[in-house]
C-alpha cells in the first residue's frame, strides 16, 4: 500500500539548488535518488547527507538529454525503491558562452533545448505514466512533479536566448502536464528561481553583486541561496498546497514586482 517513506527523483541533485533540494526532502522524510552527469563524487557526498538525515539515497548517473538515459534512471529507481512519489526535474544548464542573438549558434541552442527543455519533457512523460500505473496499483497517493524554471521564461537576456527559450518552454511544459494528469490525482508545479548563488552563476558573481547589492535588482536585496528554492520545493513534496495545481511559485526575492 502507500504508506512508507516516499520516493523522490531529483535530476542534477549533485551540486547547487539540486543538491539543495535533495538535502531538505530526506529531511522531510524521503528518500531520494540523486541524478547527476558526470561528477560522481559529488553526488555520493549528496547521497551520504541523505543517510545521515535517516534516508535512502542512491545516485545515478543519466545525461537527461539522452532517451536510454532517461529510461535507465527510472528503472534504476523502481529497482532500488519500488515506487516514484516525487520527481524534481531540476537539471539545468547554462550556455558555454553567452552570445549575443545575432551571432549566437546552433550548437548551444540544440545543447539547451536538449538539456533543460527536451529532458524534462521526456522525463515528466516517463515517470508520470509510471506513477499513474503505481496509483492504480495504490504503491502510491498523490504523486507530485515539480520543474524547477526561472526568471527566464519570461526575462529576455539577449545574450542567452537559448537558456530563455528553453525556460519558456519549460512554463508550458508545466501547463501541458498539469492539465493532462489532474485527472490522475498528480499535481504538478512550476518553481521560478531568481539569481541564486551556486556554480552556475560564478562566472557572473560581480555582475549580479552590484545589481542586487547597489541597483536593487530585487526588492530583497540579497542572493538566493540554494535552501530558499529547497524549502518551496518542500511545501509541495509535504502535501501544503493540495488544491493548488499548474502553479507558478517564484523564488526571486520579489524580482517579478513591477513598480512604479
Ligand atoms: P549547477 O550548480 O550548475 O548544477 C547543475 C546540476 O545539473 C548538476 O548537478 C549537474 O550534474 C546537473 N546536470 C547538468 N547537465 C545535466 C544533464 N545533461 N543530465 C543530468 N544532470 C545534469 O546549477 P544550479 O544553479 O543549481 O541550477 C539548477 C537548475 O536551476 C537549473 O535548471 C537552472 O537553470 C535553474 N536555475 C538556476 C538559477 C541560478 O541562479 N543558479 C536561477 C534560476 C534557475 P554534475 O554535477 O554531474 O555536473
Amino acid at each position: 500500500m502507500s504508506g512508507g517513506r516516499r520516493v523522490a527523483i531529483v535530476t542534477g541533485g549533485s551540486r547547487g539548488i539540486g543538491r539543495g533540494i535533495v538535502v531538505a526532502l530526506a529531511g522531510a522524510g524521503y528518500d531520494v535518488v540523486v541524478n547527476y552527469a558526470s561528477n560522481a563524487d559529488a553526488a555520493k557526498a549528496v547521497c551520504d547527507n541523505v543517510v545521515e538525515l535517516g534516508g535512502r539515497g542512491l545516485a545515478v548517473q543519466a545525461d537527461i538529454s539522452l532517451t536510454e538515459d532517461r529510461q535507465h534512471l527510472v528503472e534504476e529507481t523502481l529497482g532500488a525503491f519500488g515506487r516514484i512519489d516525487l520527481l524534481v526535474n531540476n537539471a539545468g544548464v547554462a550556455p558555454n558562452v553567452r552570445a549575443d542573438i545575432l551571432d549566437a549558434g546552433e550548437e548551444s541552442f540544440d545543447r539547451l533545448i536538449g538539456i533543460n527543455l527536451k529532458g524534462p519533457y521526456f522525463l515528466t512523460q516517463l515517470v508520470a505514466r509510471s506513477m499513474i500505473d503505481q496509483i492504480a496499483a495504490g504503491r502510491i497517493a498523490d504523486p507530485k512533479i515539480i520543474v524547477i524554471s526561472s526568471i527566464s521564461a519570461y526575462t529576455a537576456s539577449t545574450n542567452r536566448g537559448d537558456y530563455c527559450v528553453s525556460k519558456a518552454g519549460l512554463a508550458m511544459l508545466v501547463k501541458l502536464f498539469t492539465a493532462r494528469l489532474a485527472e490522475h490525482g498528480i499535481n504538478v508545479y512550476e518553481v521560478r528561481p531568481g539569481v541564486i548563488e551556486t556554480d552556475m552563476t560564478g562566472p557572473v558573481k560581480q555582475k549580479y553583486d552590484d545589481l542586487i547589492l547597489n541597483q536593487g535588482l530585487t526588492p530583497i536585496r540579497r542572493w538566493g541561496q540554494p535552501s530558499d528554492v529547497a524549502k518551496a520545493v518542500v511545501a509541495v513534496a509535504t502535501d501544503l498546497l493540495p488544491f493548488s495545481t499548474g502553479q507558478v511559485i517564484d523564488v526571486d526575492g520579489g524580482f517579478h514586482l513591477r513598480t512604479l
